[in-house]
């Protein structure tokens, strides 16, 4: 018998669970299909930043306090940012030592399982784990998700199933635009030495992956995770070998091999792919939604998506109900998805795209990160940009060349 919902959500990364956290207990039928089971991996930096503990508040305070409990985590005050020549800028959150901001460091098998566990018991929604969609069809009278395990059909689809989600494949049918895509690899690490002691999280511009980074950041018990994210335009241009250039960065540069010379690796390194937002896409069409990876929502400079699928979740709920109570699932009614989307993170991603841009040119950035290092004035107004926006304006902006040039 083909099961019958109003909703069905594909994917229980970060977007998917919030999307269903958002409609639960609204009066409608909802599954969510996922092929994993819990706890899962996910291949990430696993950083959360203050975007990611703002919006749980948003969504639910006791969300929020929920994952204050969570013991497997560390708080990170801070970013170090380090310039291909090796000039490094330490940029704290807080502007003075009373500690009240941090991100967290946490394990996507910790962060995504919590998020799960606030959902699991809920009646209203149906989980199907160890289930692979393997295709879906919309038509004006319903829409069609055929997976591992039987076939369902619903009223909206929604794909919530990350960079290689098989609802853009079938409703949008994109193929990869390199130059708006980046190729990741993570490895976890014991014995990696001499962290910040407000546990920072640390970003390597080494040349040869400009404007990639090899990232170190810090997990409790020892533990880090470190991994690197390059263009992938730049890698298939440059035939780079994303694998070696990691191990010999780690091994030999001189930055670094003394930080990993007890290091002990806990896996083999292993990659996925970060669709960026720096180009517009088609999010939505008659009876479905794309959100997160799936609809490209990734920072084109940090690589960060966890934010935006959590709040491409909310947004998407928000339209889901919209959807039913109007009656209306075409795709001129649900274009105002798309709408809401880019209008809540295109100017973020444009910022982003002309800093990754910039970063390209290793001696403006070594030049820029050395003016940092020896202003007090500088060091604030790039800690400010960090989640202030109209600061961040100023980055791309002609003024910045005066700020670089001229203050002390
Ligand atoms: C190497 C790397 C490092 C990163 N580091 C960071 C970081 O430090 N901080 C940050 O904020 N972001 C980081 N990101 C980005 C971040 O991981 C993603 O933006 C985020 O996971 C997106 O969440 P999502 O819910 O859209 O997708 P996902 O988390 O990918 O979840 C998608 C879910 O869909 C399921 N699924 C897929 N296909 C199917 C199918 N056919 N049927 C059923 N289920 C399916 C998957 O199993 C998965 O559970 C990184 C990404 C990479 C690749």
């Amino acid at each position: 018998m083909v099961k019958e919902y109003d909703v069905i959500i594909i994917g229980a990364g970060p977007s998917g669970i919030i999307c269903a956290y958002l409609l639960k207990n609204k009066g409608l039928n909802i599954a969510l299909i996922e092929k994993s089971s819990f706890p899962k991996d996910k291949i990430c930096g696993d950083a959360l930043s203050l975007d990611v503990m703002n919006q749980l508040k948003l969504i639910d305070t006791n969300l929020a306090a929920a994952f204050e409990l969570v013991a497997e985590k560390i708080p990170s005050y801070g970013i170090k940012i380090i310039s291909p020549a090796g000039h490094s800028i330490e940029l704290p959150l807080n502007h003075d030592e009373s500690h009240n901001r941090c991100g967290y460091v946490c394990k996507r098998m910790v962060f995504d399982h919590f998020l799960y566990e606030q959902l699991k018991n809920n009646s209203t929604i149906d989980i199907f784990l160890d289930t692979t969609v393997t295709d879906v069809k919309c038509t004006a009278e319903k829409a069609v998700v055929n997976t591992s395990n039987g076939s369902f059909t619903t009223t909206m689809v929604i794909g919530a199933d990350g960079a290689h989600s098989i609802v853009k494949k079938k409703m949008v049918s994109q193929a990869i635009e390199k130059k708006h895509y980046s190729a990741g690899l993570r490895q976890y690490f014991k014995n990696v030495h001499q962290f910040n002691t407000n546990n920072f999280i640390e970003l390597y511009f080494f040349k040869q992956i400009l404007p990639g980074y090899l990232w170190i950041f810090p997990l409790p018990n020892n533990e880090a995770n470190v991994g690197i994210g390059v263009l992938s335009s730049k890698i298939s241009k440059q035939h780079i070998d994303l694998k070696s250039v990691f191990e010999q960065l780690i091994k030999e540069h001189p930055a670094l091999k003394e930080r990993f010379a007890d290091a002990l690796p806990l896996e083999n390194s292993k990659g996925f792919g970060l669709p960026l937002g720096s180009k517009k896409n088609k999010l939505s069409g008659e009876r479905f939604l794309l959100l997160g990876d799936a609809a490209s929502l990734i920072d084109p400079f940090s690589g960060e998506g966890i934010g935006n699928a959590i709040r491409s979740g909310r947004i998407a709920a928000e339209i889901i109900i919209a959807a039913f109570t109007n009656n209306n699932f075409s795709a001129a009614f649900l274009k105002r998805y798309d709408q809401e989307i880019y209008k809540r993170m295109w100017l973020e991603f444009m910022i982003s795209k002309q800093m990754q841009k910039l970063s390209n040119y290793s001696k403006a950035f070594d030049y820029i990160a050395r003016r940092v290092q020896n202003s007090t004035y500088l060091k604030n107004f790039m800690r400010e940009t960090l989640d202030n926006m109209e600061k961040k304006k100023i980055l791309i902006g002609p003024s910045m060349l005066f700020h670089l040039f001229f203050k002390k």
